[in-house]
């Protein structure tokens, strides 16, 4: 075996909403239970888009998936295990969110997490980061992708970045 050596973040262009949820389903068809998929970037930026279009890979395309800001999580029961979605925007301590249940979550299919600094050390080391930013245009956004701890994910979906 060798060592595939760190690429370095991929950086993309999204120019409207359709291609954020397509690149959400790309990330939804390479999962693998245990997946974590942390989400920044400021108020507006696509986080809860990427995450409901995420989720309705799993559940269906039409089912409701409302951003959790005000209940802090949502999970969804797939066949596959149970999917968490946290938004930690209210939370002032990682005791909080440990009492949330994110333990249970990390033995689930996936979590994803919005406003992921939140949770500061506790935040685990494997994982996909993915930081949205505004781009050029109302509807463009600008992601970076990069990953850490040996999370696969982004290798699995075929977005050539390696850790
Ligand atoms: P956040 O969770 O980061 O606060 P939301 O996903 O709730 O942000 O809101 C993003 C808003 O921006 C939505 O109203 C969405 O329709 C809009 N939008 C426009 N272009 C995009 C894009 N390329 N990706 C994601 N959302 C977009
Ligand atoms: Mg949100």
């Amino acid at each position: 075996m060798f060592a595939i050596p760190e690429s370095g973040p991929a950086i993309l262009v999204l120019p409207d909403e359709a291609a954020t949820i397509a690149l959400a389903r790309r990330l939804a068809a390479g999962l693998r239970q245990g997946d974590v998929i942390a989400l920044s970037g400021p108020l507006g930026a696509g986080k809860t888009a990427f995450a409901r279009a995420f989720i309705r890979s799993f559940i269906g395309e039409t089912e409701e998936v409302p951003s959790p800001t005000f209940g802090l999580v949502q999970t969804y029961d797939t066949d596959r295990g149970t999917l968490w979605h946290f938004d930690l925007y209210r939370i002032s301590d990682a005791q909080e969110t440990r009492e949330l249940g994110f333990d249970e979550a990390l033995a689930g299919l996936a979590v994803l997490i919005e406003w992921p600094e939140r949770l500061g050390t506790d935040l685990p080391a494997g994982r996909v980061d993915i930081r949205f930013s505004q781009g050029n245009t109302p509807d463009a956004r600008v992601v970076r992708l990069s990953a850490s701890g040996g999370n696969s994910l982004l290798s699995r979906a075929g977005l050539g970045v390696y850790f």
